[in-house]
Protein backbone atom coordinates (compact mmCIF):
# COMPACT_ATOMS: atom_id res chain seq x y z
CA UNK A 1 0.00 0.00 0.00
CA UNK A 2 1.23 3.51 -0.51
CA UNK A 3 2.31 5.75 2.07
CA UNK A 4 1.07 3.88 4.86
CA UNK A 5 2.80 6.29 7.50
CA UNK A 6 0.59 9.41 5.50
CA UNK A 7 3.50 11.39 4.91
CA UNK A 8 2.35 14.75 3.20
CA UNK A 9 6.12 16.80 2.98
CA UNK A 10 6.80 16.65 -1.27
CA UNK A 11 10.47 15.92 -1.94
CA UNK A 12 12.93 16.81 -4.61
CA UNK A 13 16.51 15.84 -4.95
CA UNK A 14 19.06 16.84 -7.42
CA UNK A 15 22.90 17.16 -8.50
CA UNK A 16 24.61 20.62 -7.97
CA UNK A 17 25.48 20.49 -11.43
CA UNK A 18 25.44 18.74 -14.31
CA UNK A 19 27.38 18.67 -17.29
CA UNK A 20 27.67 16.83 -20.83
CA UNK A 21 29.01 17.20 -23.91
CA UNK A 22 31.63 15.11 -26.28
CA UNK A 23 34.64 16.99 -24.40
CA UNK A 24 33.58 16.85 -21.42
CA UNK A 25 36.23 14.37 -19.89
CA UNK A 26 38.84 16.59 -21.92
CA UNK A 27 37.40 19.59 -19.80
CA UNK A 28 36.93 17.82 -16.67
CA UNK A 29 39.79 20.06 -15.05
CA UNK A 30 37.95 23.36 -15.44
CA UNK A 31 34.37 21.70 -13.53
CA UNK A 32 36.42 19.62 -11.17
CA UNK A 33 38.76 22.35 -9.96
CA UNK A 34 36.16 23.71 -7.53
CA UNK A 35 36.24 20.43 -5.73
CA UNK A 36 39.98 20.16 -5.36
CA UNK A 37 42.94 18.98 -6.22
CA UNK A 38 44.17 16.24 -5.11
CA UNK A 39 41.05 13.63 -6.56
CA UNK A 40 40.84 9.37 -5.65
CA UNK A 41 39.40 8.21 -9.15
CA UNK A 42 37.29 5.17 -8.55
CA UNK A 43 36.98 2.48 -11.57
CA UNK A 44 37.54 -0.72 -12.58
CA UNK A 45 39.86 -1.94 -14.82
CA UNK A 46 38.49 -1.65 -17.80
CA UNK A 47 36.68 1.58 -17.56
CA UNK A 48 40.32 2.79 -17.02
CA UNK A 49 41.81 1.88 -19.99
CA UNK A 50 38.94 3.31 -21.74
CA UNK A 51 38.35 6.67 -20.33
CA UNK A 52 40.50 6.73 -17.08
CA UNK A 53 43.67 7.27 -18.53
CA UNK A 54 42.40 10.10 -20.65
CA UNK A 55 40.64 11.65 -17.92
CA UNK A 56 44.19 11.59 -15.88
CA UNK A 57 46.38 12.75 -18.33
CA UNK A 58 43.34 15.57 -18.59
CA UNK A 59 43.35 16.48 -14.89
CA UNK A 60 47.11 16.39 -14.27
CA UNK A 61 48.05 18.91 -16.97
CA UNK A 62 45.88 21.24 -14.72
CA UNK A 63 48.03 20.18 -11.98
CA UNK A 64 45.80 17.94 -10.48
CA UNK A 65 46.96 14.65 -8.33
CA UNK A 66 45.17 11.49 -8.73
CA UNK A 67 45.06 8.86 -6.74
CA UNK A 68 44.18 5.84 -8.45
CA UNK A 69 41.67 3.20 -6.54
CA UNK A 70 41.01 0.21 -8.76
CA UNK A 71 37.72 -0.66 -8.30
CA UNK A 72 37.00 -4.48 -8.24
CA UNK A 73 33.69 -4.49 -9.49
CA UNK A 74 31.33 -5.90 -6.69
CA UNK A 75 30.00 -2.76 -4.36
CA UNK A 76 30.54 -4.50 -0.57
CA UNK A 77 30.92 -2.80 2.58
CA UNK A 78 34.58 -4.36 2.64
CA UNK A 79 35.43 -3.04 -1.18
CA UNK A 80 34.42 0.55 0.20
CA UNK A 81 36.48 0.86 3.45
CA UNK A 82 39.48 -0.86 1.19
CA UNK A 83 38.82 2.20 -1.75
CA UNK A 84 37.86 4.88 1.24
CA UNK A 85 41.68 3.80 2.77
CA UNK A 86 43.49 4.44 -0.67
CA UNK A 87 41.64 8.00 -0.25
CA UNK A 88 43.05 9.45 2.97
CA UNK A 89 45.07 12.29 1.86
CA UNK A 90 42.24 13.41 -1.10
CA UNK A 91 40.04 15.95 -1.00
CA UNK A 92 37.62 14.55 -3.46
CA UNK A 93 36.32 11.50 -4.50
CA UNK A 94 35.67 10.57 -8.65
CA UNK A 95 33.55 7.69 -9.90
CA UNK A 96 34.13 6.93 -13.04
CA UNK A 97 32.00 3.89 -14.73
CA UNK A 98 28.74 2.44 -14.50
CA UNK A 99 26.01 1.55 -12.15
CA UNK A 100 27.80 -0.10 -9.60
CA UNK A 101 31.26 2.03 -9.51
CA UNK A 102 28.70 5.24 -8.97
CA UNK A 103 27.31 3.44 -6.08
CA UNK A 104 31.08 2.70 -4.87
CA UNK A 105 31.99 5.90 -5.41
CA UNK A 106 29.14 7.62 -3.49
CA UNK A 107 29.69 5.57 -0.39
CA UNK A 108 33.49 6.32 -0.40
CA UNK A 109 32.68 9.75 -0.53
CA UNK A 110 30.49 9.21 1.86
CA UNK A 111 32.82 7.34 4.41
CA UNK A 112 35.62 9.68 3.98
CA UNK A 113 32.71 13.04 4.24
CA UNK A 114 33.59 14.32 1.11
CA UNK A 115 32.71 15.49 -1.89
CA UNK A 116 32.24 13.39 -4.98
CA UNK A 117 32.03 13.80 -8.98
CA UNK A 118 30.26 10.95 -11.04
CA UNK A 119 31.34 10.54 -14.82
CA UNK A 120 29.33 7.97 -16.16
CA UNK A 121 30.83 6.04 -18.80
CA UNK A 122 27.52 4.21 -19.46
CA UNK A 123 24.20 5.58 -19.41
CA UNK A 124 22.80 2.25 -19.02
CA UNK A 125 22.07 2.72 -15.12
CA UNK A 126 19.85 5.44 -14.15
CA UNK A 127 22.45 5.32 -10.45
CA UNK A 128 20.74 8.37 -8.73
CA UNK A 129 22.25 11.74 -8.38
CA UNK A 130 24.50 13.58 -7.56
CA UNK A 131 26.53 13.20 -10.96
CA UNK A 132 28.95 15.81 -13.09
CA UNK A 133 30.12 15.84 -15.20
CA UNK A 134 29.62 13.30 -18.22
CA UNK A 135 30.87 12.31 -21.31
CA UNK A 136 30.21 8.44 -22.11
CA UNK A 137 31.38 6.28 -24.91
CA UNK A 138 28.38 4.17 -25.57
CA UNK A 139 25.84 6.70 -23.64
CA UNK A 140 22.77 5.89 -25.83
CA UNK A 141 22.75 2.82 -25.25
CA UNK A 142 19.17 0.35 -25.90
CA UNK A 143 19.82 -0.84 -22.72
CA UNK A 144 20.31 3.10 -21.35
CA UNK A 145 16.63 3.39 -23.39
CA UNK A 146 15.15 0.28 -21.48
CA UNK A 147 15.94 2.26 -18.20
CA UNK A 148 14.70 5.77 -19.02
CA UNK A 149 11.40 4.64 -20.62
CA UNK A 150 10.60 2.81 -17.55
CA UNK A 151 11.08 6.42 -16.02
CA UNK A 152 7.48 7.68 -16.73
CA UNK A 153 5.92 4.27 -16.87
CA UNK A 154 6.48 3.78 -13.24
CA UNK A 155 6.33 7.29 -11.74
CA UNK A 156 3.06 8.19 -13.37
CA UNK A 157 1.67 5.67 -10.63
CA UNK A 158 3.71 6.42 -8.04
CA UNK A 159 1.99 9.73 -7.10
CA UNK A 160 0.62 9.04 -3.66
CA UNK A 161 3.80 6.94 -2.53
CA UNK A 162 7.04 8.10 -1.07
CA UNK A 163 9.81 9.08 -3.54
CA UNK A 164 13.67 7.65 -3.15
CA UNK A 165 13.79 10.72 -0.88
CA UNK A 166 11.30 9.53 1.61
CA UNK A 167 8.79 12.15 0.42
CA UNK A 168 5.98 12.21 -2.12
CA UNK A 169 6.49 13.60 -5.87
CA UNK A 170 6.76 17.17 -7.02
CA UNK A 171 5.51 18.31 -9.85
CA UNK A 172 8.92 19.03 -11.15
CA UNK A 173 9.38 15.66 -11.20
CA UNK A 174 6.65 14.29 -12.86
CA UNK A 175 7.27 16.83 -15.93
CA UNK A 176 10.90 15.40 -15.69
CA UNK A 177 9.28 12.00 -16.56
CA UNK A 178 6.91 13.16 -19.28
CA UNK A 179 9.69 14.77 -20.86
CA UNK A 180 12.12 12.19 -20.46
CA UNK A 181 9.39 9.91 -22.41
CA UNK A 182 8.79 12.51 -24.99
CA UNK A 183 12.47 12.84 -26.32
CA UNK A 184 12.71 9.15 -25.68
CA UNK A 185 9.73 8.58 -28.33
CA UNK A 186 11.28 11.18 -30.29
CA UNK A 187 14.53 10.85 -30.88
CA UNK A 188 15.10 7.23 -29.70
CA UNK A 189 15.66 5.62 -32.53
CA UNK A 190 17.41 8.05 -34.20
CA UNK A 191 19.81 8.14 -31.15
CA UNK A 192 20.39 4.73 -31.35
CA UNK A 193 21.33 4.47 -35.55
CA UNK A 194 24.07 7.48 -34.66
CA UNK A 195 25.39 5.78 -31.11
CA UNK A 196 26.02 2.50 -33.68
CA UNK A 197 27.91 4.70 -36.06
CA UNK A 198 29.72 6.35 -33.32
CA UNK A 199 28.55 10.12 -34.27
CA UNK A 200 27.02 13.06 -31.62
CA UNK A 201 24.08 14.63 -33.46
CA UNK A 202 21.37 16.11 -31.71
CA UNK A 203 19.16 13.24 -30.93
CA UNK A 204 22.28 11.81 -29.41
CA UNK A 205 22.62 14.63 -27.45
CA UNK A 206 19.08 14.66 -26.47
CA UNK A 207 18.60 11.08 -25.91
CA UNK A 208 21.92 11.29 -23.64
CA UNK A 209 20.71 13.93 -21.31
CA UNK A 210 16.80 11.78 -21.23
CA UNK A 211 18.97 8.57 -20.21
CA UNK A 212 21.47 10.08 -17.79
CA UNK A 213 19.84 13.19 -16.10
CA UNK A 214 15.96 13.31 -16.64
CA UNK A 215 16.36 9.61 -16.09
CA UNK A 216 17.89 9.41 -12.66
CA UNK A 217 16.26 12.40 -11.28
CA UNK A 218 13.02 10.82 -12.54
CA UNK A 219 12.99 7.99 -10.75
CA UNK A 220 14.44 8.95 -7.49
CA UNK A 221 12.49 12.06 -7.38
CA UNK A 222 9.36 10.43 -8.71
CA UNK A 223 9.51 6.93 -8.02
CA UNK A 224 9.39 3.09 -9.19
CA UNK A 225 6.85 0.73 -9.66
CA UNK A 226 6.42 -2.76 -10.85
CA UNK A 227 8.94 -2.34 -14.40
CA UNK A 228 11.60 -2.62 -11.84
CA UNK A 229 10.10 -5.50 -9.64
CA UNK A 230 9.65 -7.44 -12.47
CA UNK A 231 13.09 -6.93 -13.11
CA UNK A 232 14.40 -7.83 -9.48
CA UNK A 233 11.87 -11.12 -9.64
CA UNK A 234 14.19 -11.95 -12.81
CA UNK A 235 16.68 -12.60 -10.56
CA UNK A 236 14.98 -16.06 -10.32
CA UNK A 237 16.24 -17.17 -13.79
CA UNK A 238 19.69 -17.73 -14.06
CA UNK A 239 19.46 -17.70 -17.68
CA UNK A 240 18.74 -13.75 -17.53
CA UNK A 241 22.16 -12.69 -15.34
CA UNK A 242 24.07 -11.87 -18.67
CA UNK A 243 21.61 -9.47 -19.91
CA UNK A 244 21.91 -5.64 -18.58
CA UNK A 245 19.58 -3.60 -16.17
CA UNK A 246 17.98 -2.05 -19.16
CA UNK A 247 16.74 -4.81 -21.26
CA UNK A 248 15.29 -6.47 -18.13
CA UNK A 249 13.76 -3.39 -17.46
CA UNK A 250 12.06 -2.85 -20.85
CA UNK A 251 10.16 -6.07 -20.67
CA UNK A 252 9.38 -5.04 -17.04
CA UNK A 253 7.64 -1.92 -18.57
CA UNK A 254 5.21 -4.06 -20.77
CA UNK A 255 3.99 -6.48 -18.53
CA UNK A 256 3.53 -3.38 -15.75
CA UNK A 257 1.71 -1.46 -18.43
CA UNK A 258 -0.05 -4.66 -19.15
CA UNK A 259 -0.73 -5.92 -15.47
CA UNK A 260 -2.42 -2.17 -15.29
CA UNK A 261 -5.05 -1.95 -18.07
CA UNK A 262 -3.39 -0.13 -20.70
CA UNK A 263 -5.10 -0.03 -24.03
CA UNK A 264 -3.82 -1.70 -26.72
CA UNK A 265 -2.90 1.74 -28.71
CA UNK A 266 -0.92 3.51 -25.92
CA UNK A 267 0.87 0.08 -25.42
CA UNK A 268 2.02 -0.33 -28.98
CA UNK A 269 3.27 3.00 -29.09
CA UNK A 270 5.86 1.56 -26.71
CA UNK A 271 6.60 -1.77 -28.17
CA UNK A 272 6.82 -0.23 -31.44
CA UNK A 273 9.65 2.16 -29.98
CA UNK A 274 11.08 -0.80 -27.78
CA UNK A 275 11.30 -2.82 -31.63
CA UNK A 276 13.11 0.26 -33.41
CA UNK A 277 15.90 0.10 -30.43
CA UNK A 278 16.55 -3.18 -29.94
CA UNK A 279 14.51 -3.72 -26.68
CA UNK A 280 13.45 -7.28 -25.77
CA UNK A 281 9.94 -7.78 -24.96
CA UNK A 282 9.46 -11.58 -25.54
CA UNK A 283 11.16 -14.20 -23.73
CA UNK A 284 12.71 -15.18 -27.24
CA UNK A 285 14.23 -12.00 -27.10
CA UNK A 286 15.53 -12.48 -23.34
CA UNK A 287 17.14 -15.94 -24.21
CA UNK A 288 14.52 -17.88 -22.84
CA UNK A 289 12.28 -19.31 -25.13
CA UNK A 290 11.55 -22.65 -23.00
CA UNK A 291 10.85 -20.62 -19.60
CA UNK A 292 8.45 -22.64 -17.55
CA UNK A 293 5.34 -21.61 -15.65
CA UNK A 294 6.94 -22.80 -12.97
CA UNK A 295 9.87 -20.42 -13.34
CA UNK A 296 7.99 -17.33 -13.72
CA UNK A 297 5.54 -18.19 -11.06
CA UNK A 298 8.81 -17.30 -9.08
CA UNK A 299 9.77 -13.98 -10.74
CA UNK A 300 5.84 -13.08 -9.94
CA UNK A 301 6.39 -14.06 -6.47
CA UNK A 302 10.21 -11.97 -6.04
CA UNK A 303 8.42 -9.14 -7.86
CA UNK A 304 5.67 -9.10 -4.93
CA UNK A 305 8.57 -9.92 -2.11
CA UNK A 306 7.32 -7.31 0.80
CA UNK A 307 9.13 -3.65 0.33
CA UNK A 308 9.15 -3.94 -3.37
CA UNK A 309 8.66 -0.83 -5.62
CA UNK A 310 5.51 -2.61 -6.94
CA UNK A 311 3.42 -1.81 -4.21
CA UNK A 312 4.01 1.96 -4.50
CA UNK A 313 1.16 1.42 -7.10
CA UNK A 314 -2.33 1.76 -5.92
CA UNK A 315 -3.44 -0.52 -8.82
CA UNK A 316 -4.63 -3.59 -7.33
CA UNK A 317 -1.03 -6.48 -7.18
CA UNK A 318 -0.85 -10.15 -6.82
CA UNK A 319 1.29 -12.40 -7.62
CA UNK A 320 -0.90 -14.00 -9.89
CA UNK A 321 -1.83 -11.12 -11.79
CA UNK A 322 2.05 -10.57 -11.93
CA UNK A 323 2.26 -13.64 -13.45
CA UNK A 324 -0.58 -13.07 -15.89
CA UNK A 325 0.91 -9.70 -16.70
CA UNK A 326 4.51 -11.03 -17.50
CA UNK A 327 3.17 -14.33 -19.82
CA UNK A 328 0.76 -11.64 -21.21
CA UNK A 329 3.66 -9.65 -22.16
CA UNK A 330 5.20 -12.16 -24.29
CA UNK A 331 1.98 -13.35 -25.85
CA UNK A 332 1.44 -9.31 -26.75
CA UNK A 333 5.00 -8.85 -27.72
CA UNK A 334 5.29 -11.84 -30.28
CA UNK A 335 1.91 -10.95 -31.71
CA UNK A 336 3.25 -7.29 -32.32
CA UNK A 337 6.46 -8.33 -33.55
CA UNK A 338 4.79 -11.04 -36.26
CA UNK A 339 2.78 -8.20 -37.83
CA UNK A 340 5.56 -5.87 -37.46
CA UNK A 341 7.09 -7.45 -40.21
CA UNK A 342 10.68 -7.49 -38.45
CA UNK A 343 12.67 -10.33 -38.67
CA UNK A 344 14.71 -10.94 -35.49
ZN1 LIG B 1 16.74 1.19 -13.39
Amino acid sequence: MPNPKQITERYFQSPSKYIQGPAAIKNAAQYLEKLGKKPLLTCDSIVYNIAGKNLITALETHGFQVTRAEFAGETSGKEIDRLADLGKNSDFVIGLGGGKTMDTAKAVASKLNLAVAILPTTASTDAPAPRSPSSTPRPASSSGMGDAIATNVEARLCKSSLNFGGGLPTEVATAIGNKCEEILLAFGKQAYEANKAQVVTPAFEKVVEANTLMSGLGFESGGLAAAHAIHNGFTAIPGLHHLLHGEKVAFGTVAQLILVGTPTAELEVYLAFMLSVDLPFTFAQLGIPEVTNEELRRVATLSCAPGETIWNMEDPVTEELVFGAIKAADAVGREFIARSGKKL
